[in-house]
């Protein structure tokens, strides 16, 4: 088998791996680098291969940064079966058409510098979801073509997340190679924790928190009830910027349990203020399958976790402005780091009130008002206003959709013997990962951009 790094390798963005496995042509994951100006012109480059060569595409999660090119890998000429589990197709539509929009409402701004070109639109990703197979279901092998087979195993990261692992028939026997995909925290609310490596010649694998540990999500939850409760009590909102994808539907989780435990009023309104959540959150309900077992039981028992009393979803622009003049309320809206979306409206309504509550539960990029409200600006720009910054703001930072890093040397851990190469991590991340795995006797190796590797069957030597 061969592999070539061809994205998320020295970044956390664009994971895309090729793999020459039982003389078949295979991908795994082709997503977008997301972030600066730079990145975005690595979208548009040469993917480095031929898509039209290209035989399969294993797809391991919904997220842009995992299949945020495979509309333009379909335009540039690909035409074979995308593979991925049913939660995951049905979330990949989703998130490739709210890209294909971004992109040209993207261009409409910026096309006086001719530089921001969509990279597709809507056609291209109807083209890609015709090629994609709903097909894979948790620990059932799928035989892709003689002497190839995959199975996908659960990642535990968002709906539909896997791991894959891939099994050749070599000339030199059977090779065995996993890729870890994103790996999910434990104790989140709707998903099992992720399965462990299983044995292979070699392991692909995240690092994102390579370097660091996560509060415990238990400590995490008690921290949401107490703040978000303080604050309803007082008469003030609590606004959440939040990710569409799977952070809303665990927040909605958290909020219902509140109101079971008595924690918040029944009659607290609770609006989620975003399309893409919404749509989301349908999706969400269509996949019991993909649930933890008691997540599973609710929807059985006609139960549904993310049902409160209070919560109305917004869809329409009018209900969202409408929003204006709540109080005592929980807004969730988008972006996660008020970069765009309909949170910053809320933020200039609720931002000058020392009684409301922002609350920040995900990752913030430098330079995004999010960041510049954590890190105690007095006042921010939003929709080109100043606006003072009065109301409280508290950050949880054990909600993350990642394994951290004792998580991610568990994970590894049953993989003894194979050769682990670390990608999806800043640097630093990934090569204190790297370290922590050697002295504990692992063979690990941080993989670099476009760089290829000859995975030898049987754990005999790779060669680089
Ligand atoms: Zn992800
Ligand atoms: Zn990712």
């Amino acid at each position: 088998m061969r592999l070539t790094f061809r994205g998320a390798a020295g970044g956390v963005t664009g994971s895309c791996h090729e793999l020459e496995a039982a003389s078949r042509h295979v991908l795994v994951d082709c997503g977008m680098f997301q972030g600066s100006r730079r990145l975005a012109e690595d979208n548009a480059a040469d993917f480095g291969f031929d898509p039209a060569a290209i035989e399969l595409l294993l797809l391991t999660h919904a997220h842009l940064d995992h299949c945020g090119r495979i509309p333009l890998l379909v335009k540039r000429g690909f035409r074979g079966r995308i593979i991925t589990t049913a939660a995951t197709r049905d979330l990949a539509e989703l998130v490739l058409q709210d890209a294909a929009d971004l992109q040209a409402e993207d261009a409409r701004h910026h096309n006086h510098d001719g530089n921001e070109a969509p990279l597709y639109d809507a056609n291209d990703v109807a083209q890609a979801m015709r090629l994609v197979e709903g097909t894979a279901r948790y620990d059932t092998p799928l035989e892709l073509a003689p002497g190839l087979r995959a199975t996908f195993r659960n990642a535990g990261h968002i709906l539909g997340s896997a791991s894959i692992l891939i099994e050749a028939q070599e000339p030199s026997g059977l090779g065995r190679i996993v890729f870890s995909g994103d790996l999910g925290n434990r104790n989140k609310p709707l998903l099992n924790p992720p399965e462990p490596a299983p044995a292979a010649d070699a392991v692909v694998m995240e690092s994102t928190y390579g370097d660091r540990n996560h509060r415990s999500v238990a400590d995490s939850v008690r921290q949401f009830q107490q703040v978000v409760a303080a604050t309803l009590a007082r008469g003030g909102n609590v606004v959440i910027p939040t990710f569409a994808l799977e952070r809303a539907q665990d927040l909605l989780y958290y909020l219902r349990e509140m109101v079971e435990q008595k924690l918040m009023p029944a009659s607290t309104g609770v609006y989620l203020d975003s399309p893409m959540a919404i749509s989301a959150t349908e999706i969400f309900r269509h996949h019991p399958e993909s649930f933890n077992p008691e997540t599973r039981e609710q929807f059985a028992e006609g139960r549904d976790p993310f049902a409160l009393p209070g919560l109305q979803m917004t869809r329409e622009r009018q209900a969202s402005v409408a929003l204006n003049q709540v109080h005592g309320a929980v807004i969730m809206a988008g972006s996660g780091m008020a970069a765009g979306g309909r949170i910053r409206h809320h933020l200039i309504h609720n931002l000058p009130d020392a009684n409301n509550l922002i609350l920040f539960v995900g990752y913030a990029a430098t330079g995004t008002a999010a960041r510049q409200i954590i890190d105690g600006a007095r006042e921010v720009r939003l929709l080109g206003e100043t606006v003072p910054v009065r109301a409280q703001v508290c950050t949880i930072g054990g909600f993350s959709a990642h394994a951290d890093r004792d998580e991610l040397l568990q994970w590894a851990a049953s993989a003894a013997g194979a050769r682990i190469y670390l990608v999806h991590g800043e640097g630093a991340a990934a090569r204190a990962l790297a370290e922590a795995m050697i002295r504990r006797g692992q063979s690990a190796t941080v993989a670099a951009a476009d760089a290829f590797v000859n995975i030898a069957a049987a754990n005999t030597a790779a060669r680089t």
